[in-house]
């Protein structure tokens, strides 16, 4: 039977245990560096020489880090981490800095809505515009402009973007969009003519969830707008719809365009028949309303395999 004498003495001999392996760990420049860092007494540390240990090669894994990729800790992208606890040690896996930092980065993701828009945009940055090129340093001066006064109680115009075919018209506003993102501001990026057929086939189910989306997103881009085929349905029932409301609601509203204002209305004329000019009319009329017109003259940037509506 064991007497109380026994367990004390059993007690003190883990006790002796646990300190001597403590000191031994101790004896490892990384283990010794991190129970610097925890504000707790060596009697709760030598408790926990193991863990702290598989913490102490963990952090160190950080330490030496070249990317998340390559990381050689057990859960990728975490860290074993010892939180005090009162008289005990918690160990927590958490996400390490570069993981924070990717999270961060992508959270912004899901502010934009594409339809029928190449996802490769999803990637482009204020940062990367060519800011020799003069026509470019105009749009970026807008941006800033835009992005300054973004949260005025009256939001800035939108921008009637037209050039030709591949000068990276969709690229410029994708960037000012995902900057918009990373502020938390909510966009969408439709490629009209391809948006505007969907339309028409989803009649009978999801069309007004898109169409009020639309309506409503906090800011848009109508994406090639001009290289859509021309009905009246199309131009009166959505276009006309969508500009009234974002323009009575002052949401900011995009557009890239092949074609000038002047080329647009003719556009969207249809027909040289009077009332059709006139509604044409009175869309440009909108649009001038809501927008600055720039135009972008550039080389080409499309690589032969991009798709067309990229
Ligand atoms: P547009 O809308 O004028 O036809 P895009 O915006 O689609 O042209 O650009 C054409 C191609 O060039 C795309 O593949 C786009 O990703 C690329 N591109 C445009 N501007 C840049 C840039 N500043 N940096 C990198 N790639 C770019
Ligand atoms: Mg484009």
């Amino acid at each position: 039977m064991e007497t109380v004498q026994n367990i004390v003495s059993f007690e003190k001999e883990d006790r002796e245990k646990l300190k001597q392996s403590y000191i031994d760990a101790l004896q490892n420049k990384k283990f010794k560096e991190l129970v610097k860092t925890i504000p707790t007494t060596e009697e709760v540390l030598m408790k926990y020489t193991s863990r702290l240990e598989d913490a102490a090669e963990e952090f160190d894994h950080c330490l030496n880090c070249e990317d998340l990729a390559g990381c050689k800790n057990k859960l990728c992208g975490y860290l074993l981490k010892p939180l005090v606890d009162g008289k005990n040690l918690n160990f927590e896996y958490v996400a390490c800095k570069k993981l924070q930092k990717k999270l961060k980065d992508e959270a912004y993701l899901s502010n934009i809505e594409l339809f029928q828009v190449s996802k490769s945009i999803r990637n482009a940055s204020i940062a990367d515009i060519d800011t020799k090129d003069k026509e470019r340093l105009k749009v970026i001066r807008y941006f800033k402009n835009f992005l300054d006064h973004y949260n005025d109680s009256e939001k800035p115009k939108g921008l009637y973007l037209n050039g030709s075919f591949g000068t990276g018209k969709t690229y410029l506003i994708a960037s000012l969009f995902n900057e918009l993102a990373k502020r938390g501001v909510y966009s969408a990026i439709v490629y009209y003519p391809e948006f505007l057929r969907s339309l028409k086939e989803s009649f009978d189910s999801d069309y007004k969830e898109k169409f009020h989306y639309i309506r409503r997103v906090p800011v848009l881009l109508l994406d090639d707008i001009g290289a859509e085929v021309v009905s009246s349905w199309g131009r009166d029932e959505i276009l006309g719809s969508i500009l009234q409301y974002r323009m009575e609601e002052g949401l900011p509203t995009f557009f890239t365009s092949n074609l000038t204002l002047e080329e647009l209305e003719e556009h969207l004329s249809l027909s040289n028949r009077g009332v059709e000019k006139v509604k044409a009319r009175r869309i440009i009329e909108r649009i001038q309303f809501m927008t600055e017109d720039m135009k972008l003259i550039s080389k080409n940037r499309r690589n032969k395999k991009d798709p067309v509506e990229s």
